[in-house]
Protein backbone atom coordinates (compact mmCIF):
# COMPACT_ATOMS: atom_id res chain seq x y z
CA UNK A 1 0.00 0.00 0.00
CA UNK A 2 1.00 3.49 -0.88
CA UNK A 3 -0.44 6.78 0.66
CA UNK A 4 -0.19 9.96 -0.26
CA UNK A 5 -1.24 12.68 1.74
CA UNK A 6 -0.88 16.06 1.06
CA UNK A 7 -2.85 19.07 2.21
CA UNK A 8 -2.09 22.83 3.14
CA UNK A 9 0.41 23.55 6.02
CA UNK A 10 -1.16 23.48 9.04
CA UNK A 11 -3.89 21.24 8.18
CA UNK A 12 -2.81 18.64 10.66
CA UNK A 13 -1.28 16.15 7.78
CA UNK A 14 1.42 15.09 10.34
CA UNK A 15 -1.10 14.23 13.44
CA UNK A 16 -3.34 12.05 10.75
CA UNK A 17 -0.17 10.38 9.24
CA UNK A 18 0.93 9.26 12.53
CA UNK A 19 -2.47 7.75 13.12
CA UNK A 20 -2.65 6.10 10.24
CA UNK A 21 0.70 4.39 10.18
CA UNK A 22 -0.46 2.87 13.87
CA UNK A 23 -3.96 1.86 12.01
CA UNK A 24 -2.77 0.11 8.88
CA UNK A 25 0.94 -1.03 10.00
CA UNK A 26 2.84 1.62 7.82
CA UNK A 27 6.28 3.49 8.00
CA UNK A 28 6.09 7.01 7.44
CA UNK A 29 8.06 9.08 4.68
CA UNK A 30 8.16 12.84 5.98
CA UNK A 31 10.35 15.06 4.18
CA UNK A 32 9.56 18.04 6.61
CA UNK A 33 11.16 15.68 9.50
CA UNK A 34 13.61 14.25 7.75
CA UNK A 35 14.70 17.43 7.26
CA UNK A 36 14.00 18.89 10.21
CA UNK A 37 16.54 16.20 11.76
CA UNK A 38 19.32 16.87 9.23
CA UNK A 39 19.42 20.47 10.23
CA UNK A 40 19.36 19.59 13.57
CA UNK A 41 22.62 17.25 13.07
CA UNK A 42 23.69 20.38 10.92
CA UNK A 43 25.00 18.15 7.98
CA UNK A 44 25.66 19.47 4.85
CA UNK A 45 21.82 18.57 3.58
CA UNK A 46 20.67 20.40 6.84
CA UNK A 47 23.20 23.48 6.03
CA UNK A 48 21.48 23.44 2.59
CA UNK A 49 17.87 22.81 3.03
CA UNK A 50 17.87 25.17 6.97
CA UNK A 51 18.35 28.48 4.49
CA UNK A 52 15.09 27.57 2.51
CA UNK A 53 12.97 26.29 5.46
CA UNK A 54 13.49 29.03 7.73
CA UNK A 55 12.17 31.55 4.89
CA UNK A 56 8.95 29.39 4.33
CA UNK A 57 10.57 28.27 0.78
CA UNK A 58 10.42 24.38 -0.91
CA UNK A 59 13.56 22.70 -0.77
CA UNK A 60 15.14 22.21 -3.92
CA UNK A 61 13.93 19.13 -5.60
CA UNK A 62 17.29 16.83 -5.60
CA UNK A 63 17.44 17.50 -1.67
CA UNK A 64 14.20 15.36 -1.28
CA UNK A 65 14.88 13.24 -3.87
CA UNK A 66 17.90 11.87 -2.09
CA UNK A 67 15.96 11.58 0.76
CA UNK A 68 13.27 9.52 -0.75
CA UNK A 69 15.44 7.16 -3.01
CA UNK A 70 17.15 5.80 0.02
CA UNK A 71 13.69 5.84 1.93
CA UNK A 72 12.22 3.38 -0.65
CA UNK A 73 15.34 1.01 -0.95
CA UNK A 74 14.72 0.57 2.77
CA UNK A 75 11.43 0.33 2.84
CA UNK A 76 10.80 -1.65 -0.44
CA UNK A 77 8.90 -4.51 1.92
CA UNK A 78 6.77 -2.16 3.87
CA UNK A 79 3.47 -0.42 3.20
CA UNK A 80 4.28 3.55 3.26
CA UNK A 81 2.74 7.01 3.79
CA UNK A 82 4.32 9.65 2.37
CA UNK A 83 3.56 12.88 4.21
CA UNK A 84 4.51 16.24 2.91
CA UNK A 85 5.84 14.87 -0.15
CA UNK A 86 5.34 15.65 -3.42
CA UNK A 87 4.92 18.67 -2.87
CA UNK A 88 5.02 19.77 -6.47
CA UNK A 89 4.48 18.22 -9.78
CA UNK A 90 8.28 17.28 -10.62
CA UNK A 91 7.82 15.70 -7.45
CA UNK A 92 4.64 13.63 -7.95
CA UNK A 93 6.65 12.58 -11.30
CA UNK A 94 9.56 11.74 -10.00
CA UNK A 95 8.50 9.63 -7.01
CA UNK A 96 5.94 7.89 -9.90
CA UNK A 97 8.78 7.01 -11.70
CA UNK A 98 10.71 5.37 -8.70
CA UNK A 99 8.15 2.99 -7.53
CA UNK A 100 7.64 1.65 -11.26
CA UNK A 101 11.10 0.87 -10.76
CA UNK A 102 9.83 -1.02 -8.08
CA UNK A 103 6.81 -2.21 -9.58
CA UNK A 104 4.87 -0.32 -7.31
CA UNK A 105 2.12 2.61 -7.57
CA UNK A 106 0.35 5.23 -5.70
CA UNK A 107 -2.88 3.24 -4.48
CA UNK A 108 -4.55 6.78 -3.06
CA UNK A 109 -3.69 10.33 -2.59
CA UNK A 110 -5.52 12.34 0.06
CA UNK A 111 -5.83 15.59 0.23
CA UNK A 112 -7.09 17.31 3.44
CA UNK A 113 -8.85 20.69 2.50
CA UNK A 114 -9.29 23.49 5.27
CA UNK A 115 -9.99 27.13 4.86
CA UNK A 116 -6.75 29.73 5.16
CA UNK A 117 -8.28 31.57 7.66
CA UNK A 118 -8.22 28.25 9.79
CA UNK A 119 -5.43 27.21 8.94
CA UNK A 120 -3.47 30.78 9.80
CA UNK A 121 -5.00 30.40 13.74
CA UNK A 122 -4.26 26.29 13.47
CA UNK A 123 -0.33 27.56 12.84
CA UNK A 124 0.32 30.22 15.57
CA UNK A 125 -0.89 28.00 18.27
CA UNK A 126 0.95 24.89 16.93
CA UNK A 127 3.66 23.44 19.45
CA UNK A 128 5.27 20.31 18.80
CA UNK A 129 7.62 18.28 21.35
CA UNK A 130 11.01 18.34 19.73
CA UNK A 131 11.90 15.11 21.58
CA UNK A 132 9.17 12.25 20.10
CA UNK A 133 7.69 14.62 17.13
CA UNK A 134 3.98 15.00 18.81
CA UNK A 135 2.19 17.77 17.49
CA UNK A 136 -0.32 19.39 19.79
CA UNK A 137 -2.56 22.73 19.23
CA UNK A 138 -3.65 25.40 22.01
CA UNK A 139 -7.09 24.97 21.04
CA UNK A 140 -7.85 21.89 19.44
CA UNK A 141 -5.44 19.18 20.47
CA UNK A 142 -4.28 20.93 23.77
CA UNK A 143 -1.53 18.61 26.16
CA UNK A 144 -2.86 17.75 29.36
CA UNK A 145 -0.28 19.83 31.24
CA UNK A 146 0.28 23.07 29.77
CA UNK A 147 3.33 23.45 27.48
CA UNK A 148 4.70 20.07 28.05
CA UNK A 149 4.41 16.85 26.35
CA UNK A 150 1.96 14.38 27.09
CA UNK A 151 4.83 11.16 26.35
CA UNK A 152 8.04 12.50 27.51
CA UNK A 153 7.07 15.67 29.82
CA UNK A 154 9.76 17.39 27.27
CA UNK A 155 8.83 21.29 27.16
CA UNK A 156 6.89 22.10 23.86
CA UNK A 157 8.22 24.67 20.99
CA UNK A 158 7.06 26.57 18.28
CA UNK A 159 8.53 25.65 15.17
CA UNK A 160 10.72 28.29 13.48
CA UNK A 161 8.90 28.56 10.47
CA UNK A 162 5.00 29.19 12.08
CA UNK A 163 5.57 32.76 12.28
CA UNK A 164 2.67 34.68 10.34
CA UNK A 165 4.69 36.49 7.84
CA UNK A 166 5.92 32.82 7.00
CA UNK A 167 3.09 30.92 7.35
CA UNK A 168 1.44 33.02 4.73
CA UNK A 169 4.29 32.74 2.01
CA UNK A 170 4.10 28.81 3.14
CA UNK A 171 0.25 29.12 2.00
CA UNK A 172 0.80 30.43 -1.34
CA UNK A 173 3.39 28.42 -1.99
CA UNK A 174 0.97 25.62 -1.22
CA UNK A 175 -1.47 27.48 -3.81
CA UNK A 176 1.17 27.64 -6.81
CA UNK A 177 3.45 24.56 -6.08
CA UNK A 178 1.71 21.71 -4.54
CA UNK A 179 -2.41 22.38 -5.29
CA UNK A 180 -1.96 21.03 -9.13
CA UNK A 181 -1.31 17.80 -7.50
CA UNK A 182 -4.89 17.23 -7.13
CA UNK A 183 -5.34 17.34 -10.86
CA UNK A 184 -2.37 14.98 -10.95
CA UNK A 185 -3.36 12.79 -9.05
CA UNK A 186 -7.31 12.56 -10.35
CA UNK A 187 -5.86 12.00 -13.76
CA UNK A 188 -4.19 8.79 -12.21
CA UNK A 189 -7.36 8.18 -10.78
CA UNK A 190 -6.30 7.88 -7.23
CA UNK A 191 -7.45 11.65 -5.46
CA UNK A 192 -9.32 11.74 -2.27
CA UNK A 193 -10.29 15.29 -0.92
CA UNK A 194 -11.19 14.98 3.18
CA UNK A 195 -12.31 17.45 4.90
CA UNK A 196 -10.34 18.67 7.93
CA UNK A 197 -12.49 20.58 10.15
CA UNK A 198 -12.81 19.42 13.52
CA UNK A 199 -10.85 17.69 16.37
CA UNK A 200 -8.62 14.89 15.42
CA UNK A 201 -10.47 11.77 15.98
CA UNK A 202 -13.18 13.62 13.67
CA UNK A 203 -10.82 13.91 10.65
CA UNK A 204 -8.98 10.36 11.14
CA UNK A 205 -12.88 8.50 11.16
CA UNK A 206 -13.42 10.56 7.77
CA UNK A 207 -9.67 9.52 6.35
CA UNK A 208 -9.89 5.85 7.48
CA UNK A 209 -13.34 5.22 5.56
CA UNK A 210 -12.09 7.33 2.42
CA UNK A 211 -8.82 4.59 2.91
CA UNK A 212 -11.44 1.38 3.25
CA UNK A 213 -13.86 2.93 0.70
CA UNK A 214 -10.93 3.09 -1.54
CA UNK A 215 -10.02 -0.40 -1.21
CA UNK A 216 -13.05 -1.61 -1.35
CA UNK A 217 -13.34 0.26 -5.11
CA UNK A 218 -16.18 2.42 -3.68
CA UNK A 219 -14.02 5.68 -3.82
CA UNK A 220 -16.75 8.44 -4.18
CA UNK A 221 -14.00 11.32 -4.01
CA UNK A 222 -13.46 12.34 -7.70
P1 LIG B 1 6.51 20.35 6.65
O1 LIG B 1 6.95 19.84 7.98
O2 LIG B 1 6.03 19.25 5.73
O3 LIG B 1 5.53 21.48 6.78
O4 LIG B 1 7.81 20.96 5.93
C1 LIG B 1 8.54 22.05 6.51
C2 LIG B 1 9.39 22.69 5.44
O5 LIG B 1 10.31 21.73 4.93
C3 LIG B 1 8.62 23.21 4.22
O6 LIG B 1 8.10 24.51 4.43
C4 LIG B 1 9.73 23.18 3.17
O7 LIG B 1 10.62 24.25 3.33
C5 LIG B 1 10.48 21.91 3.51
N1 LIG B 1 9.93 20.71 2.83
C6 LIG B 1 9.30 19.65 3.40
N2 LIG B 1 8.97 18.74 2.49
C7 LIG B 1 9.37 19.22 1.29
C8 LIG B 1 9.30 18.74 -0.05
N3 LIG B 1 8.73 17.56 -0.34
N4 LIG B 1 9.83 19.52 -1.02
C9 LIG B 1 10.43 20.69 -0.74
N5 LIG B 1 10.51 21.21 0.49
C10 LIG B 1 9.99 20.49 1.51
Amino acid sequence: MRIVLFGPPGVGKGTQAQLLCEKYNMVKFSSGDLLREEVALSSPTGRKAEQFIKKGHLVPDDIIYELVDDFLVENAEQDILFDGFPRNLNQARSLEKSLAQLGQTIDIALEMHLDSAEIVGRLLGRRCCPKCGRIYNSTTTPPASDGFCDVDHTPLVRRDDDTEEIIRRRLGIYDEETRPLVDYYKSLNVYCRVDARGDRQTVFERISKAVNGHFNNRCRCN
